[in-house]
């Protein structure tokens, strides 16, 4: 086997019409060459980490299904494994690891099987080393940066070459592609790329580039065809939503492009995430409070309470300028669900930095939070910082904020029951197949049934909006039943 490396110089920043048709011959030329085997190939997708990267996946088995691969769910049988990595934190590196270790009897016995890793981790260069000397029986490793040159990649190593395509050329917007999304009703659309804030935590800026945003035209034709594929539900993607359109010439800002994407015929509802405090304008918090489609949920990531460690972690506010920002949107938008992201042991965070945060939940109350103890990140500023409390100390943190949290989202969902919301229908419930899954408009998570007092079978109900009237809640989930 030969060792091929593929890059592209300089920066592209949007991928030209003549490349992606050299993308698609090399799908063509995959598909003709896969559909000379007497049975179909199966290709075995596992993401990791956020909605981007599920957005990204979701591309990936577009191409794949394009090459004629079936998308399957089970590794074992599988002809391609390929896993979408994501950088942020060190347990799902070593979750990668594991996995690809694990693969590695597999590569023995079948060795036509191919192997590939791509996605965040895959743009830190230790990393993408760390496959090449030490995991030989992959073949594949691509960044963030080279998605669109999937296909090239793949065919290379459908010919035993192992390819890396690590190459940090921010920007590389593609159009053009076949997605595989989940099926309807929510439908992921990235509306930009990367990030510029430097967060002194977040390894985001690095692994994905400086922030670019894909073309309003671009935005709504996709959003269009999503809704002639009957998806009802579109959530908006980028790190930081509310600095869409810095970038583009036309001066596109994300309330505009809201706006616009209201007016897409079928879409019943619309989301986002995620909105960095700072960049939350007044135009934002204007346009959710009148347009009827945007629900009446914001993920507002605040990550500490403490004024100090929001200087140290760069976040580019304070806790009372986040607060204004908060009462603002409460003002404008009673009853709106709020959710966040805290850090907690970031390493200059002492016990009394905690006690700032925990303030914070009490006084706003959010209906939930996603909370992670600090993970040092290779190449960040904070991982030179060195740590005040121990690791006892911050899982003691850790866990004291998780009980005071589910003491709130508890009461929060309280205040539910008896109350008749509007749920859009998922699917079946994973635990009962005689009881529906949906969320409603702020975003909880509704298990119910239906009084059959029609013709409509459960899988008839997905993608519907019906009326729930809450008989009981827990933390994390409301239950009802649907009203005549
Ligand atoms: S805003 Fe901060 S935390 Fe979010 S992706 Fe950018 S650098 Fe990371």
């Amino acid at each position: 086997m030969t060792d091929k490396t593929i890059n592209k110089a300089g920066s592209v920043r949007r991928v030209t019409e003549a490349e992606m048709a050299e993308q698609r011959d090399y799908i063509s030329r995959i598909r003709a060459i896969l559909a000379q085997r007497n049975d179909k190939p199966k290709a075995f997708v596992e993401t990791y980490g956020c909605q981007q990267n599920s957005s990204d996946s979701e591309k990936i088995k577009g191409m794949l299904s394009d090459m004629g691969y079936e998308i399957t769910d089970e590794i074992d049988g599988a002809d391609l494994v390929l896993y979408n990595t994501c950088a942020v934190r060190e347990n799902a590196e070593l979750r990668v690891f594991g996995n690809l270790g694990a693969l590695k009897h597999k590569k023995r016995r079948n060795p036509d099987m191919i192997i590939g890793v791509c996605g965040c981790m895959m743009q830190q260069e230790h990393i993408a080393n760390t496959i090449k000397t030490k995991y030989k029986h992959v073949d594949m490793v691509f960044g963030t940066h080279a998605l669109y040159r999937f296909p090239q990649i793949l065919d290379e190593a459908l010919k035993h070459t192992r390819v890396f395509d690590i190459e940090n050329e921010d920007g590389a917007i593609f159009e053009e592609i076949s997605v595989k999304r989940d099926a309807p009703p929510l439908a992921k659309v990235p509306i930009m790329y990367g990030c510029n804030n430097f967060c002194s935590y977040c390894v985001v800026p690095y692994v994905r580039g400086r922030e670019r945003s894909r073309s309003a035209e671009d935005i709504l034709a996709e959003c269009r065809r999503v809704a002639d594929e009957g998806y009802k539900e579109i959530m908006l993607l980028g790190q930081n939503v509310n600095s869409y359109g810095n970038d583009l010439p036309s001066g596109t800002s994300f309330s505009e492009l809201l706006k616009l994407v209201c007016r897409t015929e079928g879409i019943e509802r619309i989301r986002f995430m995620t909105s960095h405090p700072k960049d939350l304008s007044d135009d934002l918090i204007e346009v959710m409070a009148s347009e009827p489609k945007i629900c009446n949920q914001l993920h507002l990531p605040i990550q500490s309470g403490s004024n100090k460690v929001l200087k140290e972690m760069n976040r580019g506010y304070t806790r009372e300028q986040y607060m204004e920002r908060l009462k603002k949107v409460r003002r404008a938008i009673p009853d709106i669900v709020l959710t966040t992201d805290i850090i907690v042991g970031f390493p200059t965070e002492t016990n009394e930095d905690f006690n700032e945060t925990l303030s914070v939940l009490k006084e706003v109350e959010y209906d939930m939070i996603f909370s992670f103890i600090y993970s040092k990140r290779v190449g960040t500023p904070a991982a030179k910082m060195p740590d005040v409390l121990t690791d006892e100390e911050k899982h003691r943190n850790f866990d004291e904020m998780l009980k005071v949290q589910n003491e709130i989202s508890k009461r929060k969902n309280e205040t539910y029951a008896g109350t008749v919301q509007k749920v859009l229908v998922e699917g079946l419930s994973k635990t009962n197949d005689k009881t529906l899954t949906g969320r409603t408009e702020g975003g909880k998570v509704v298990n119910f049934s239906c009084s059959d007092n029609n013709d409509l079978s459960l899988s008839d109900y997905v993608g519907k909006i019906v009326d729930v009237k809450i008989t009981s809640v827990q933390t994390w989930s409301l239950f009802g039943e649907t009203e005549n």
